[in-house]
């Protein structure tokens, strides 16, 4: 199968004819739907040296942001079968630790031991034709395209971390959310914002390419730039902070 790999530090990656990987105990091929590029990539072959360690070393296939179809179970991996679609979460713990245990891989208390970060840091990554990919990382799709999901499992999970835990303040009508900065993630937040509160959101950036895509997902683009901290004030009825006090007699 053809496979983007990253060689030799500060290398450029290149394309690749690799055997096709076989899946161990507890583990599933994945027939790749998507693989998304993130920024972290670019640092791994531009800017990553020996200095990283083993657990980043070449050579490696490329792309930690994945989802595909099960192409084919691993020994003792239940409650999935060929053909689902899945999105892949990238970083693998220990997977016993408490913080494993949680799925918060990313915490994992022996990190400093695993032999690698993620897939597509470290292990083989999803910029291939097949990936696999330990079956307690697979999050199910449901009805949602496999091809156009796939930044979800990671540039998706910025955006998602924050709203969740500001998911209280937004709740009970008359909010509102301000996203600043409309790069992928900032677009991602305003469609999750849509999805999961019902709060006013604004956005704003400095590129009015970036706004009008934002307001297709339903935000109110606040223009940047001179004036844009009243304009938001003005927009959300937020008076300028003038301190109120109160005498009691
Ligand atoms: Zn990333
Ligand atoms: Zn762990």
């Amino acid at each position: 199968m053809k496979a983007v790999r990253f060689t030799a530090w500060k290398t450029f990656p290149s394309i690749e004819e690799v055997p096709r990987p076989v899946p161990g105990p507890g583990e599933v091929l994945l027939k790749i739907a998507g693989a998304g590029a993130c920024h972290s990539d670019v640092a791994v072959f531009e800017q990553f040296d020996e200095s990283m360690g083993e657990q980043l070393a070449p050579a490696y296939t490329l792309g930690h942001e994945n989802s595909g179809w099960i192409e084919e179970v691993g020994p003792g991996v239940t409650g999935v079968k060929v053909g689902d679609a899945f999105l892949s979460y990238g970083p693998i713990g220990c997977q016993h630790c408490p913080a494993c245990s949680r799925g918060q891989d990313t915490y994992c208390y022996n990190a400093a031991t695993q032999p690698y970060l993620a897939t597509g840091l470290g292990r083989d990554g999803g910029m291939a034709e097949y990936m696999t990919v330990p079956a307690r990382n697979l999050v199910p799709l449901g009805d949602a395209d496999p091809i156009t999901a796939a930044p979800l499992s990671d540039a998706g999970l910025t955006p998602y971390h924050a709203i969740k835990l500001a998911l209280p303040k937004l709740a009970g009508g008359g909010k509102s959310a301000l996203v600043i900065g409309l790069g992928g993630l900032g677009q991602i937040a305003v469609q999750i914002l849509a999805a999961l509160t019902g709060a006013d959101i604004y956005a704003t950036d400095m590129k009015p390419e970036a706004m009008a895509e934002a307001q297709k997902s339903g935000a109110i683009p606040i223009e940047g730039g001179e004036g844009q901290a009243e304009r938001i004030r003005e927009a959300t009825g937020v008076r300028a902070s003038t301190r109120c006090s109160t005498s009691s007699a």
